[in-house]
């Protein structure tokens, strides 16, 4: 006897169940598959939120060493495959959200420092993150906060702790310019109550808020989110190469500090190795320039499809000043660092308000546009440039994340500009060829080519010729 078509309500849940039974992404299986296509950043989302521990890490992803209950929520949480931007943003920015503008929803932008000169001089670039965790620690406004710290098993590598005093969250400062599947480090807490806050890259914010979406007791165990500005992160192995390269004989790499503050000041900090031996390699370059010769030997992955440049779904999002003045000098330049916040949600902008009334940081208001206008040449790379490789890869029928909403349209100019771009990272294809362009790099051709292409960008500037990332990750767009 054949069965009776369901109807109404019936027909859609037995539809979704279909198309669930079908979708090639599920449960374990689903997870290893997102990590064979390329689709994994290795946020570590999947190993937190896993209800029974199936995995462990391994070199930054997944790997399943305990049975699996088959839930699928770790193919829920998963950012690497799917993002659905209308969805979490009407549910957490109100229902007018719409998908688009480089920095997502503002509020507001801010200036800003650690008022504490110990904490600000520890930071990445106004040690803002830092100081605004050890306040909340010390007020008791959070029980803890998920953070990231170098890997002591792998110290070219980050890893997510919770943070319980301010001295944890000291030992996080600074920005791990490499892999860091800091979301694994929330199996900590999965039977914790909070209210515990979370410092995440855009790409791990979205799977945080992905979970929230779906288990309101994720929702109010990390009621508070600080996403960073990303262009994109750098994979471990880069690192890994590049300090066995610089290492004398016979000795490993026992410390890598990807953002050493030095006494040039913000933003000129260090890239520094320490060896077994004691001895420590700097780089010659600022940090910024350093990250940007080693992205040239870099396999970039699933950041090339990422449209987040600016944590557009945390409470506020934290960044360099990357903005030049009309003298093409940087406008907000202070030897001892600035970061910028830009809140996104009404909590984010409450939050910051209240910070302003305590004593942990120095505010001034920013005009938004001019955070835009300095991280121009990244942000649109992340809307318009990366819809365009998105686009191709469709075409070619190569995998690509979901992002169920119409991307942004390209220019020609936007398209040619890409396809450079990407022919200039195609350098990971052989390990002797990546070293030997790094010993370029980071050696005396690779600063004169560097410091001749910033003194480029300050001239161009000066003439009022570019539009800045106003950044050294990032390239100049010419008006
Ligand atoms: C991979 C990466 C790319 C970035 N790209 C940009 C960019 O293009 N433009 C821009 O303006 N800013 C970018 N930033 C942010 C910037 O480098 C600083 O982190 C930010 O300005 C905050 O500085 P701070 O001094 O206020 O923070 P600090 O007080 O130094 O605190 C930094 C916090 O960052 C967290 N953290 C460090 N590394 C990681 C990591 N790998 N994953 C998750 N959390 C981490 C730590 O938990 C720490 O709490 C990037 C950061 C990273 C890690
Ligand atoms: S138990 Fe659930 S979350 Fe864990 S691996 Fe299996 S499907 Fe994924
Ligand atoms: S992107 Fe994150 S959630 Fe997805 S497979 Fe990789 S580590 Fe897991
Ligand atoms: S570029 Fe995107 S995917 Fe890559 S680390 Fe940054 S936020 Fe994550």
């Amino acid at each position: 006897m054949r069965r009776a078509a369901p109807s109404g309500r019936l027909r859609g849940v037995s539809e979704r169940l279909q198309h669930f039974e079908a979708d090639p992404y599920r449960d374990t299986d689903g997870i290893l598959r997102v990590v064979r296509e390329g689709l994994c950043h290795r946020c570590g989302a999947c190993v937190g939120f896993c209800p029974v521990g199936t995995y462990a890490t391994k070199a930054g992803y997944p790997d399943p060493v305990n049975d699996c209950i088959h839930c699928n929520i770790c193919v829920g949480v998963c950012s690497g495959l799917a993002v659905d931007y209308p969805a979490i943003g009407k549910a957490l920015l109100g229902p007018d959200y719409a998908f688009g503008g480089l920095l997502g929803t503002t509020r507001g932008a801010w200036l800003a420092h650690a008022s504490d000169p110990d904490i600000r001089s520890r930071g990445a670039s106004g040690g803002v993150v830092t100081a605004i965790l050890v306040h909340w620690l010390k007020t008791g406004f959070i029980k803890g906060a998920l953070v990231t710290v170098g890997d002591p098993d792998e110290p070219s590598m980050g890893r997510g702790i919770i943070a319980r005093t301010p001295e944890d969250v000291l030992r996080a400062a600074q920005s791990r310019y490499t892999t860091a599947p800091s979301l694994a480090a929330l199996l900590e807490i999965r039977d914790e109550d909070g209210p515990f806050a979370a410092v995440g890259l855009p790409c791990q914010i979205h799977a945080l808020r992905k979970r929230q979406l779906v288990d309101p007791r994720w929702a109010r165990r990390v009621p508070y989110t600080i996403g960073l500005f990303c262009h994109y992160n750098l994979p471990w192995e880069t690192t890994k190469l590049t300090g066995a390269m610089l290492a004398p004989r016979g000795e490993k790499v026992t410390h890598v500090r990807f953002r050493q503050r030095d006494e040039r000041g913000w933003p000129a900090s260090t890239y520094e190795f320490t060896f077994s031996g004691g001895s420590t390699w700097r780089s010659p370059h600022a940090s910024s320039p350093t990250f940007n010769v080693l992205s040239r030997v870099s396999p970039l992955g699933r950041c090339l499809m990422c449209m987040d440049g600016a944590a557009e779904f945390s409470d506020f999002a934290i960044g360099d000043p990357w903005i030049r003045g009309k003298d093409g000098e940087w406008k907000y330049h202070s030897v001892e660092g600035d970061s910028t916040i830009v809140p996104h949600t009404e909590q984010g902008a409450r939050l910051v308000d209240a910070l302003r009334s305590a004593d942990a940081l120095d505010l001034r208001p920013l005009p938004v546009a001019e955070i835009a206008e300095g991280q121009h040449a990244m942000l649109t790379e992340k809307k318009a440039r990366v819809a365009f490789r998105l686009r191709v890869r469709r075409r070619l029928g190569l995998p690509v994340p979901r992002y169920p909403m119409p991307l942004p349209a390209t220019t020609a100019k936007q398209r040619r500009k890409d396809i450079l771009f990407l022919l200039t990272r195609l350098n990971s294809f052989s390990r002797a060829w990546q070293q030997l362009l790094l010993r370029i790099g980071l050696g005396p051709i690779g600063v004169f080519l560097v410091n001749r292409r910033i003194a480029k960008r300050k001239r161009l500037a000066a003439q009022g010729k570019v539009h800045l990332s106003a950044s050294d990750y990032g390239d100049a767009t010419e008006k």
